[in-house]
């Protein structure tokens, strides 16, 4: 694909978007940023496009936008929205960031999706092949964009790539070497036109032009992937916490195996992962079964995952005071990620709870509240309804801030009980988002 002197626009000035931005102008061509969003909320990324001299607006997408050969459009900016609606009406062709940077990515590509744990899986995978001694870059969501880091990857090195289904709605040749797909629960369904259909086959998109050459590796558990896999042509692994299978990772007895067609290749103990809960060992099922595959070392592969600590504000350990852990799990934005968190400590929890509530069903967490939390420390504009559903069958108490919360937690708990803030909820009623409201938990705990 040559850019020299193609006029290209890109819709969305976030990291993906200024990422793309560069590159283009890097390889020659003739970018132009819009952003519908006002000025004063993007300053990073307009200093940073200024720096390279690329042209940008914000507040709306004038007629320029449609002044191009292609658009890149970035993974935050809906398919219905006018602007994609009408360069579509004009037959422009759109592509996402993700397409644009493999089209340049000179190494092997591992794209990861799934709608949780990509950033756990693909920070595990990136940390792990390097820790193996082969270099991999981590890119998508957490770190760089693609784009920022494709022109470095060398031929025989990796990247471990964070994908979105609103990435993969728009990629046209993006063929990963390794394609990961780590689960399906209902999720965005708003940009989907509210069919999990849609969802689904657009998180399948991401082996649609893999060849015999390529692998797959699927979540044998997972009942919307077993459902609706098919038309693959890429070599199949298949991961599962309950099932033996021929080819890939699985649970037996707290140990974990990688064959192929039954021939065990590796082996170690749950107890060898240092991130905790059945689901990280689901994520590490996927990452052990991708380096199985380029046959990394068996040892090195089980330093790595001793050494691997948890993502920030993922079920991450702040600190234990006189036996009490304090864990972050800030990014639960919903119920489901509470659901693993819950089911992550085997001794008593002090859960602080509550945001700013998306619809959320908290009977789909009530039995497991009953059976291993203490306390409700219930927080932000969801608190009344937290209190209500609970307050008949445990203990909840509404606090009008998080220090409160996690102080009156720590008073509360005994040796041996940990304060778990997984709130279920989204940060915005008091903090600038879940980055925030982690590290204002961690400072809280600092103090303590
Ligand atoms: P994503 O990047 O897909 O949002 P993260 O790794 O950031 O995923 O994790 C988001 C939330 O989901 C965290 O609360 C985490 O503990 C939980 N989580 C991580 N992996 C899984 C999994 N395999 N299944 C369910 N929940 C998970």
């Amino acid at each position: 694909m040559n850019l020299t002197n193609e006029k290209i626009s890109v819709i969305g000035a976030v990291r993906s978007g200024v990422g793309a931005a560069k590159l283009i102008k890097k390889l020659g061509g003739k970018p132009f940023v819009s952003d519908s969003g006002f000025a004063d909320k993007f300053k990073k990324s307009m200093l940073e496009l200024q720096k390279n001299n690329i042209e940008f607006e914000f507040g709306n997408h004038s007629n320029r936008v449609y002044d191009c050969t292609l658009i890149v459009v970035s993974p935050g900016v809906p398919s219905d929205s006018e602007v994609i609606k009408t360069a579509k009406s004009k037959g422009i062709k759109i592509i996402s960031e993700i397409e644009l940077a493999s089209r340049f990515c000179a190494g092997n590509i591992i794209a990861i999706t799934g709608t949780n744990g990509k950033t756990t899986a693909t920070s595990l995978c990136s940390y792990l092949f390097n820790h193996c001694g082969v270099k991999t870059y981590s890119a998508g969501n957490i770190g760089n964009a693609f784009s920022e880091i494709t022109l470095d990857v060398k031929k025989n090195e990796f990247v471990s790539l964070e994908v979105s289904s609103f990435q993969l709605d728009y990629i046209e040749t993006f063929k990963p070497k390794v394609s990961v797909i780590l689960n399906i629960t209902p999720d965005h369904l708003n940009r989907y036109e509210n069919k999990l259909e849609n969802y689904i086959q657009s998180k399948l998109r991401i082996y649609c032009n893999q060849t015999k050459e390529d692998y797959l590796i699927i979540n044998n558990d997972d009942l919307y992937l077993q459902k609706n896999i098919s038309g693959h042509l890429s070599k199949t692994y298949y991961f599962s916490l309950t099932n033996n299978i021929a080819n890939g990772c699985y649970l037996n007895s707290g140990n974990i195996y990688y064959v192929e067609n039954r021939i065990k290749k590796f082996e170690c103990k749950t107890t060898d992962i240092q991130l905790r809960g059945e689901h990280n060992w689901a994520n590490a099922m996927a990452v052990i079964s991708a380096a199985k595959i380029f046959d990394l070392d068996n040892g090195k592969i089980i330093s790595a995952l001793k050494t691997f600590k948890a993502v920030e504000h993922r079920l991450e350990l702040v600190k234990e005071i006189n036996g009490v852990k304090f864990i972050n799990d800030s990014k639960a934005t919903n119920v489901d990620s509470v659901i693993y968190a819950l089911k992550s400590f085997n001794t008593p929890i002090h859960l602080i709870l509550g945001g700013l509530d998306k619809g959320n069903n908290y009977k789909l967490i009530e039995e497991l509240v009953k059976k291993n939390v203490k306390q409700i420390y219930a927080i932000g504009s969801s608190s009344d309804k937290i209190k209500d559903f609970f307050s008949n069958q445990i203990n909840v108490k509404i606090y009008s801030s998080l220090q409160e919360a996690t102080e009156n937690a720590y008073k509360n708990a005994h040796k041996n009980e940990v304060v778990l803030l997984s709130p279920a909820c989204a940060s915005y009623d008091m903090f600038e988002n879940y980055e925030d409201r982690g590290n204002q938990f961690k400072q809280i705990v600092k103090n303590i």
